[in-house]
């Protein structure tokens, strides 16, 4: 039997393994935060997530607030909470269709809530409304006028947030950058395609593939390590479990410094 990863010297695992972090800082590029009405989440507050983040070493969590996307709580708010980790928590700001004028005011504001505003989230499939849907259209203007990512949560079998619909978006919108919550799960076909078939603006976020093997190689295979974004969806899931899968992987270290840490640093510059 070989050696498993993280008893091979010199590797990024063994690092991980010894000393529970990495010598390089870690992006978690899909993050909530808040309580939710379907599940007890111990670890959702500010302090306890920050506490653990940083006992990962992650270095920024981009993340949109629970509450933000039930529409009970606006950007503003998730703001002034930012502002109380400002070295930590970055936001994206939760576009809810249901609030077209909920939306032009905190498109807006984007630009008060430098820099910890970064970007967009999207949840078509939760609100079941297409993200062709013309609701979705002056957030989908605005970030590509600014070059800005959203965040999707995308799912393979969805008819809002599916294969077909991301790519006329993508293609649609050729400067936002698109980075496809949960990779398309399921649809790997199609995650290769937004990639290939788009501008450059595609990346693949790997929220609940780590829990799965051989996910991560076969994505890696399909798209080149370049286009893929570490996240975790933290409350839901756990920093060391996604990071111990990324470093589990059977890819080169090269691939897991670039998923971890490099990819987040070319798109959004290495202060940010
Ligand atoms: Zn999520």
């Amino acid at each position: 039997m070989s050696t498993p990863i993280w008893k091979q010297p010199g590797t990024l695992a063994e690092q991980f393994w010894k000393n529970g972090k990495l010598d390089f800082p870690v992006y978690d590029m899909h993050g909530h935060m808040g309580s939710h009405y379907a599940i007890h989440f111990y670890r959702h507050t500010p302090e306890l997530m920050a506490e653990h983040l940083r006992k990962a070493g992650v270095k920024h969590l981009a993340f949109s607030h629970h509450h933000v996307i039930m529409g009970d709580m606006r950007n503003a708010a998730v703001a002034e909470i930012c502002k109380r980790f400002p070295d930590l928590y970055r936001m994206y700001v939760g576009i809810v269709p249901a609030f077209p004028e909920n939306i032009k005011e905190d498109l807006a504001m984007f630009d008060q809530w430098t820099p910890y505003a970064i970007g967009l989230k999207f949840l078509p499939d939760y609100y079941r409304i297409p993200v062709t849907d013309k609701r979705w259209e002056p957030a989908l203007k605005f970030a590509d006028e600014r070059k800005l990512p959203i965040l999707v949560h995308t799912w393979g079998s969805s008819q809002y947030d599916g294969g077909p619909v991301m790519l006329e978006v993508a293609q649609k919108y050729p400067n936002a950058k698109f980075f496809l919550g949960h990779s398309l799960y399921g649809n790997w076909e199609y995650a290769e395609r937004l990639v290939k078939e788009t501008n450059n603006n595609v990346w693949l976020e790997l929220t609940a593939i780590p829990g799965e093997r051989k996910n991560i190689e076969m994505l890696v295979e399909k798209v080149g390590s370049e286009r893929i974004l570490f996240g975790t969806d933290l409350p839901w899931f756990d920093e060391f479990q996604g990071i111990g899968g990324v470093l589990s992987a059977d890819i080169s270290d090269d691939d897991k410094r670039n998923i971890l840490c490099r990819n987040a640093e070319t798109i959004l510059g290495k202060d940010w």
